[in-house]
Order: structure tokens, then C-alpha cells, then sequence
């Protein structure tokens, strides 16, 4: 992977960019993903911004190697602290768990203002994105999984709008995903089946364990997940 040749997952991240963006990358690493998104002629400027001293210098290496430095500039700060409100249109944060990419969002909800698109891949845990973007009133407008080396990953893609409106059967759809759901792709059938496999595995431990009330409130999560993705397979 490069600037010029994108993994599928940060292809597939780029091609939801609105041409024409202002683009801030949170954990950009390389910067490959704005260098990328400014080389094909996607974006007008672009923030690459990185917690870590080692990514933030590959970033400005990159930038320079690429002669960008005048539309592209790494930054280092945690999360959406490396932007200004207003200064971006569009933030892609991308290759981290749904856990942090939800609190690097809820951090900086004071620098949401101007971003009219949000485009995030988590590596796990899609459903807190999906719950985040309905609590602070961004509207799902696509969903994409594709399979890389063996990796599943899904791309979530959000704008300001009315939240619930992809949604009709809300505890199915958080955890799988609306417009996943519908398209129940072969990829979104092979991540659920797995999930499925593992997840009743974990249960017959947890029959065979002692029955303590954190055994027993772990065993109702997963026969309801369980219940929502068999629902959803057959
Ligand atoms: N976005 C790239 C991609 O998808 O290939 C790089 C993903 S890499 C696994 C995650 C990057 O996010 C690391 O470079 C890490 O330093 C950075 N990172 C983690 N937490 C961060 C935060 N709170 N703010 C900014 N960057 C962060």
C-alpha cells in the first residue's frame, strides 16, 4: 500500500469522500488515505492528525515526499483536538476499534461544526458508532463490508440528518447494521455465521462455569445477540 495504491479498506473509505472536501484523517499513520484523496483530485485540503510521534513523522515525510506541504499538513494532537470548528468538511477516522473512534467523536463534538460528512471504519464494534451517530443526531446514509487478507471490516458513512431513519428494527439493525442487513451480502453472512460459531462456544463455557451474576448477565447478552443474528441469517 501507498499514496498512489490503497489498500481495498481505505479505497473503499476514500470513495465516500465528497469531491471537492475539506478532509481532517484522525490516526492517519502515513497519511497515505489524504495524500491519496489529494493526488486523484478528491479533496482541496487536508489535515492528516496523529496522537504518536512515529506516525505523525511518517505523515510529514510522506506529505513532503508527495511535495503536498502546501495542501496537506500532519498534526499531532489526540483525536479532533488537531482541527478547528469550521475547518473541515469532511472526517475520515479509520483502522481503530468502534470504542475509541466513538470517543475521539464525543471528545470533539465542539469541532463537528462545518462537517457535513462523517466516514469511519472500525476494525470492531460498528454498533456504538451506529449508537453514537443516533444519540448526537447524524443519519447513517450508507454502510459498505468487504474482506481484506482474511479481515472483515465495515464502513460506516454519516451526515447531519434525522438519525433513526435507516433504522426500523433498532436492536437488529445497531448491531448489524441497516443497510448491511438489507444487502446481507456473502461477507456480511461469513462475518455473522463466525460471530455466531464464537459466540455459542463462549455460552457452552459459560453453562458449564459456576453460575455467578457476572456469568449470568454475560449469558442474557449473548443469547440475545445470538437470538438477533440467527433472526437475521435464516
Ligand atoms: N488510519 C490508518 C489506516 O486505517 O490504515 C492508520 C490506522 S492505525 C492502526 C491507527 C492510528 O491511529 C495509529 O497511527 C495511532 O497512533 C492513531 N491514533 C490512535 N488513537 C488516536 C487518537 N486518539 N488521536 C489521533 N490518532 C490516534
Amino acid at each position: 500500500m501507498n499514496e498512489e495504491k490503497l489498500s481495498k479498506r481505505l479505497e473503499t473509505v476514500a470513495s465516500y469522500i465528497p469531491k471537492g472536501a475539506t478532509l481532517a484523517d484522525i490516526g492517519s499513520d502515513h497519511a497515505y488515505l489524504p495524500c491519496f484523496a489529494y493526488l486523484n483530485g478528491m479533496i482541496t485540503k487536508g489535515i492528516a492528525g496523529e496522537v504518536a510521534e512515529g506516525p505523525l513523522q511518517s505523515a510529514k515525510k510522506q506529505i513532503s515526499k508527495n511535495q503536498l506541504t502546501n495542501a496537506l499538513e500532519a498534526r499531532k494532537g489526540d483525536g479532533l483536538e488537531v482541527i478547528q470548528p469550521n475547518e473541515v468538511t469532511c472526517i475520515t477516522i479509520a483502522g481503530m476499534g468502534g470504542s475509541l473512534i466513538r470517543s475521539i467523536l464525543d471528545k470533539g463534538k465542539s469541532k463537528l461544526r462545518g462537517v457535513e460528512r462523517l466516514i469511519l471504519q472500525p476494525n470492531i464494534g460498528a454498533s456504538t458508532i451506529r449508537e453514537w451517530l443516533i444519540e448526537n443526531d447524524w443519519e447513517l446514509i450508507a454502510e459498505e463490508i468487504l474482506e481484506e487478507d482474511k479481515k472483515i471490516y465495515e464502513v460506516l458513512v454519516a451526515e447531519k440528518g434525522s438519525p433513526q431513519k435507516p433504522y426500523q428494527n433498532i436492536d437488529q439493525e445497531l448491531l448489524l447494521g441497516p443497510f448491511l442487513l438489507k444487502e446481507k451480502s456473502p461477507i456480511f453472512i461469513k462475518k455473522w455465521s463466525h460471530e455466531l460459531k464464537h459466540w455459542e462456544r463462549i455460552l457452552n463455557q459459560l453453562n458449564d462455569a459456576e453460575e455467578t451474576t457476572e456469568n449470568r448477565l454475560r449469558k442474557e447478552e449473548l443469547e440475545q445477540k445470538i437470538e438477533i443474528v440467527m433472526e437475521a441469517l435464516t
